[in-house]
C-alpha cells in the first residue's frame, strides 16, 4: 500500500537569524524566525511524512512550548520522524517540495540539501526532490518576510 502526506508550512523572517533550510545555513541577511531552527523544509517534510503514516503533526511530536526543542536542529525532527517509522515498518518512497522565498536563489545550495536530508532521513538522495519560486513580489513571502515550503511525501509499507 502506498499512503501520501501533504504539508506547508511558513516562517517570518528577521536579521540577526540564521537562515536554515534543509539543514544548510544559506547565506543570507535576514533567516528563519522559529522556536527551533525555523527550517521550514525539514518542517514540512516532517509534516508530510507524519501525514502519510497517520502519526499526526510535528506540533504533536516536537511542540514548541516544550523547552527541550528550543534552537533545536530540525534535522533531529527528521531522524526522530524516520524513527517512528521504522517502527510502523513504513519505508519513504518519495518526497517532493517546494521552497517559496524571494530571495535569495537557493538552486545552488539543493546538492547540500539533499544530502543532509538524506542523511537524516536514512534514504537516497534521488528519493528527494527539491523545487524553489519566488513568490513574484506578491504578499509577505514577496517582500521578503517570510519563507514557505510546501511538501508531499510517499511511504510504502
Ligand atoms: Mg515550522
Amino acid at each position: 500500500m502506498t499512503r501520501c502526506g501533504i504539508a506547508y508550512d511558513i516562517h517570518r523572517l528577521a536579521s540577526g537569524r540564521k537562515l536554515i533550510i534543509g539543514g544548510v545555513e544559506v547565506p543570507f541577511d535576514k533567516g528563519s524566525v522559529g522556536h527551533s531552527d525555523g527550517d521550514v523544509l525539514s518542517h514540512a517534510i516532517c509534516d508530510a511524512l507524519l501525514g502519510a503514516a497517520g502519526l499526526g503533526d510535528i506540533g504533536t511530536h516536537f511542540p514548541d512550548t516544550d523547552p527541550k526543542w528550543r534552537g533545536a536542529s530540525s534535522a533531529v525532527f527528521l531522524e526522530h520522524v524516520c524513527k517512528l517509522l521504522h517502527k510502523a515498518h513504513l519505508r519513504i518512497a518519495h518526497i517532493d517540495a517546494i521552497v517559496v522565498i524571494e530571495k535569495p536563489k537557493l538552486g545552488p545550495h539543493f546538492p547540500a540539501m539533499h544530502k543532509a536530508l538524506a542523511r537524516s532521513l536514512d534514504i537516497e538522495e534521488r528519493q528527494i526532490n527539491l523545487k524553489a519560486k519566488t513568490n513574484e513580489g506578491v504578499g509577505a513571502v514577496g517582500r521578503g518576510e517570510a519563507i514557505v515550503a510546501h511538501a508531499i511525501a510517499s511511504l510504502e509499507g
